[in-house]
Parts: structure tokens; sequence; C-alpha cells
């Protein structure tokens, strides 16, 4: 089985990212925070590292975790206002009441570069140009890096989420696979997933896939990440178990991960008309 590691393509695409930053003016990213969340504050801080290593600037503007969602819509529309700013995102995990769908609407599309929103998911599924989230973008980033074929594949995604699963459908029914969206209520999920020759995991359930849920030889992705009790961070993949039959499957930590964060920074670029 092969494994389909991320941190190549990301480093590949942060250098290209760095490149176009060199040449022309600075881009900046600014996200907002409002959640004392540490897996999310990580996350978020590793993006601000790795946008220092590309010549990106990265605001972190944190409104703290009991923002009103009224002060984090108006934030939005004031950076998405500000002609300094290329790249608006907001991090979840969000305050209570306070829904990404509804907040993001106040993000400019031109500077949606981690597709959040609405407008950004309808312009996706009507095959227009849009920002898809870096999540969804990065798992069509690594098949294509291993040239996975798409046309005519059978994908089957399980989850459903406006962040990974329906974009991520949309993009892959975009490069003509046939695709198939399971979620909690899917009967049977082995028997729809063992169908699959392209499967992604993105639900966030340690060990959900195992080795009934996959068909020999399929390539399988796992975007899922849930921290474990000793301090790991797991994906919602068996890896043990599925190794002995798929043809390919991404770790976690170091696989869909990598992609994302360097595809947040290429979003950025574009969005600041680097590329
Ligand atoms: P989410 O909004 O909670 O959505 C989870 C989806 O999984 C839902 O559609 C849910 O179905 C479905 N589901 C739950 N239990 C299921 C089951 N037993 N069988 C089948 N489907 C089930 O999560 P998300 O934001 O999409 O994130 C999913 C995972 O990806 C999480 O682990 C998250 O941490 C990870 N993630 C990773 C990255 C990265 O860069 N690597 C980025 C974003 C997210 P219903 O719709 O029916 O509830």
């Amino acid at each position: 089985m092969r494994t389909l590691t991320g941190r190549e393509l990301a480093a590949s695409l942060r250098a290209e990212v760095a490149a176009l930053v060199e040449a022309g003016p600075q881009p900046r990213l600014a996200v907002v925070v409002a959640t004392a969340d540490e897996a999310s504050l990580w996350y978020v801080r590793s993006i601000a590292k790795a946008a220092a290593g590309v010549g990106i600037t990265c605001d972190l503007v944190d409104l703290g975790p009991d923002a009103e969602p009224e002060r984090i819509r108006q934030t939005l529309a004031r950076l998405s206002a500000d002609d300094t700013v290329h790249g608006v995102m907001l991090q979840t995990p969000l305050p209570a009441g306070a829904s990404l769908q509804d907040l993001a609407g106040a993000i400019d599309p031109a500077k949606d570069v981690d597709g959040a929103n609405p407008l950004s998911l309808g312009r996706l599924a009507a095959g227009l140009p849009a920002f898809a989230p870096a999540t969804a973008a990065a798992v069509l980033a690594l098949l294509d890096h291993y040239g996975v074929e798409l046309s005519g594949a059978r994908a089957v995604v399980v989850g459903r989420s406006t962040v990974v699963g329906k974009p991520l459908a949309h993009l892959l029914l975009d490069r003509h696979a046939t695709v198939t969206v399971c979620h909690s209520r899917t009967r049977d999920l082995a028997a729809v997933t063992s169908t699959a020759e392209v499967l992604v995991a993105a639900v966030g359930r340690a060990g959900l896939i195992g080795a009934e849920h996959v068909a020999p030889g399929a390539v399988v992705i796992d975007v899922g990440t849930n921290p474990t009790e000793d301090g790991r961070l797991v994906g919602d993949v068996d890896f043990d178990a599925v190794a002995g039959r798929a043809a390919a499957l991404t770790p976690v930590p170091g696989g869909v991960g990598p992609v994302t964060t360097a595809l947040l920074l290429s979003h950025t670029a574009r969005a600041a008309g680097l590329r």
C-alpha cells in the first residue's frame, strides 16, 4: 500500500507562493478568531507561521470567546472593505448562537479564501469560478498530485458538511467522477463505501472506516482529525486495518492537513492578484 503524504506537495505549493510573493506586493490574510478552543488556536497560529514563511502577512483578529455575532459580522465586513487586506477567514468553533454559514456571508467572495461564504459554495455548485474551502481543495490537490484518475471513477464522500463534504462532492463531479455522499443517516455505510474506487472520509470519528468499508485497491483520503486521550491526532480511518486492503491511503497527521494550510496561502496569493 502506498502512503499518500501531503508534506511534499505542501512544500512545493508554499515554494510556488513564496516565488509569487517575492515578485509582487505583499499579500495580507486576516484570520478572525472568537474561541478559546486550544486546538483551534493552535491551527490558527500554524497558519500565521506558514504565512510568515512565504512572505504573507497574517493578522490574527482575536475577538474573544464571548464575542457577539453582530461584532463578528461587522469585523468581517470591515476587513472585506479594507483594500490592504486580500484574504479573510473566520475560524471555527464560534460562540454559542453564532453560525459560520450566516456570518461568512459578510466576507467579500473575492477575499473568501477558505470558501465559507454561501455564495462561494453556490458558485462552485454552478461551475463558476470561486474559492473552494481549502480542505476540499486539498483533497483534490492530493488526488491530482498522486495521479489518481477521477474521470468516470466511483467516488464516495462520507460527510456532508458545507466546509468539506458538499464542496468536495462538487469538485469531484466537476472532474467527472460518479459521486455518492454519505452521512449519519446512511443505511449500511460499509455497503456504500465498499463500492468506491476513491473513498474520502470527512466525519470526525476516530476509526469509523475499517477494512469492511474499503474495496480492495481503493484510494482512501482521510480528512478526519480526532484528538486522542494520550494527546495524539488520528483520522477517521483505522489506518492499520485499511492498509492491508487499500491501494493508497493518506496518513493523519501529515496528509490532508499540510496541503490545506498551503492552499489557504495559495488562495490568498490569488486573491491578491499574484496569479
Ligand atoms: P462536521 O460538520 O461535524 O460534519 C461531519 C459529517 O459527518 C456530517 O455530515 C455527519 O452527518 C457525518 N457523520 C457523522 N457521523 C457519521 C457516521 N457515523 N456515519 C457517516 N457519516 C457520519 O465536520 P467537518 O467540519 O466536515 O469535519 C469533518 C472532519 O474533518 C473533522 O474530523 C474535522 O476535524 C476534520 N477537518 C480536517 C481538516 C484538515 O485540514 N485536515 C479541515 C477541516 C476539517 P450529518 O450531516 O447527518 O450530521
